[in-house]
């Protein structure tokens, strides 16, 4: 290489530096004010539970009037927050897992609507629905993910209108499906447009600003849409109401789902009993997971640290073991090393509550088989434990032909599990412990999105006393 070949070489590679150098500073920049505006959002309702609960220390008769509201207010409002950045995170670290199934789109489409014109006829406004007979039958996508976008969108249209209409169209154009969520409601202003899609973005209109939310809704709606290869896009007249519309490639299944399963409870499964090791400092975290297993017949045994993890497992050799990677002591990852070399072929699951913690399973060299990210389903903690055991569900038996109604009841429109829930609610109404269906109604919303309009509207109705309007409403989910 000549002198000058090798100065111009050097001179590339500082420009190829600087940019690096520049676009590093960059992000750092972005994520600082991301993080200021975050200490931000959370602060505002820690302020209110610090003030509120020093207020209550000193005077504790205050306990019955609005503090006490004012606190599980801004405590929900903290949960939601996490809820959405957890989401966020997954997506833009690249830790979403598209869970890719075949389903039924009108079943699901009907569900929806089932539930939102019950929200809709709570706040007096009418619900439209309209679908293309031309929609496919069946088709393989993400179901759970899609209720995600469809309920964040319809939440919004009924939230931000006050007399009208919402409405979700289901069109077909070509092999995209168009799904329009239109409401009549207040509108967006023209330089909200884009912003509102930013995260903690909540537009300038004072009206939209003075209903409670996060404004993470769209932001994550957007990066759903997109991590499923759609787009969504706005429309909207101030005044007069906005339309919302998701494009997607939805897959047609050729044949309709084989699993029968769906919506029947799994009672056990088939095959010589296999044993399974949690290990987790969380006492509620264990207690949630030996509740789901040990009734389908898994010998369940428990650790609370990562040593007694590994003397248990040297004890009873499990089939299976759930390793919680942040433990006193030894960490998940050394303990899956320790058990690993005990037993090679062990199944394990990392399980972590931080996104940031995800390692993907590499056939070849990972020390484990699968991870799972809290706060997690019990259904995909149910999934991701047979796809490690490779064991057939039994299932309870299926309702006969001659009980199922004709029409859809609200109960049907919801997940398996819904009755027992909707019971316990009406148990806590029935004797007035009004704290235990607030705790009741948060633990739903933190376990099913597609639960958030059935526990908004019982809220309401406890809020405002409305007992007879509470019981009316929840018996109509156990029909
Ligand atoms: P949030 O509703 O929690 O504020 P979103 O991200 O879902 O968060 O929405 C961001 C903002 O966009 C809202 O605060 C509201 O100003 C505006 N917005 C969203 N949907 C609608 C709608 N259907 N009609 C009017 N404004 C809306």
């Amino acid at each position: 290489m000549t002198l000058m070949q090798e100065i111009e070489a050097h001179e590339r590679t500082d420009a190829a530096l600087q940019k690096a150098k520049e676009s590093a500073e960059a992000a750092n920049f972005a994520k600082s004010r991301y993080i200021v505006g975050l200490s931000h959002e959370f602060r505002t309702p820690l302020n209110s539970i610090f003030g509120y609960a020093q207020l209550l220390e000193r005077e504790p008769e205050l306990a019955r009037e609005n503090p006490v509201r004012v606190i599980r207010r801004s405590a929900e409002h903290l949960s939601n927050l996490v809820d959405g950045l957890l989401d966020i995170s997954r997506v833009e670290t690249g830790t979403l897992h598209l869970n890719q199934t075949k389903f039924c789109l009108p079943d699901l489409l009907d569900q929806m609507a089932d539930m939102f014109r019950i929200q809709a006829s709570g706040r007096g406004i009418e619900f439209r629905y309209r679908c293309d007979p031309g929609i496919p039958q069946y088709v393989v996508a993400d179901d759970k993910r899609l209720r995600q976008i469809l309920i964040n969108l319809l939440s919004n249209a009924i939230k931000y209108t006050k007399q009208g209409y919402a409405a979700l169209d289901v069109r077909r154009r070509n092999h995209l499906t168009e799904f329009v969520i239109s409401d009549s409601g207040m509108g967006i202003l023209p330089e909200d447009m884009e912003m509102i899609f930013h995260p903690f973005e909540r537009g300038g209109m004072a009206h939209a600003r003075a209903i409670p939310g996060t404004g993470l809704g769209l932001t994550i709606t957007r990066l759903l849409t997109k991590a499923m290869g759609g787009d969504l896009t706005v429309t909207s007249t101030p005044g007069e109401g906005s339309c919302f519309t998701v494009r997607m490639l939805l897959f047609a299944a050729m044949s309709e789902p084989r699993d029968e399963s769906l919506g029947r409870n799994i009672c056990g499964y088939i095959g010589e009993r296999l044993s399974i090791l949690i290990a987790d400092d969380n006492p509620s975290h264990l207690d949630l997971v030996h509740r789901t297993l040990s009734p389908l017949g898994f010998a369940v045994r428990f650790a609370q640290d990562g040593t007694e993890a590994v003397a248990k497992a040297a004890e009873s050799l499990p089939d299976i073991a759930l390793l919680d990677i942040s433990m006193p002591g030894l960490t998940g990852w050394e303990v899956a090393a320790q058990l690993r070399l005990m037993r090679p072929q062990m199944k394990i699951m990392m399980v972590s509550g931080n996104a940031h913690d995800f390692q993907a399973v590499d056939q070849d060299g990972s020390i484990h088989d699968a991870f799972l990210i809290k706060p997690f389903t019990i259904q995909s903690l149910l999934e991701s434990v047979q796809l490690l055991c490779k064991r057939e569900w039994i299932y309870e038996a299926p309702p006969r032909q001659a009980d199922k109604p004709a029409q859809k009841t609200p109960a049907q429109a919801m997940p398996s599990g819904t009755r027992y829930h909707v019971e316990q609610l009406i148990h806590l109404g029935q004797i007035g412990y009004v704290h235990g269906i607030y705790a009741k109604l948060a633990e739903l919303d933190a376990e099913n999105a597609a639960y958030k309009p059935m526990t908004s509207q019982a809220r309401l109705y406890v809020r405002q006393f409305q007992f007879d309007d509470y019981f009316r409403f929840l018996k109509a989910y156990c029909a």
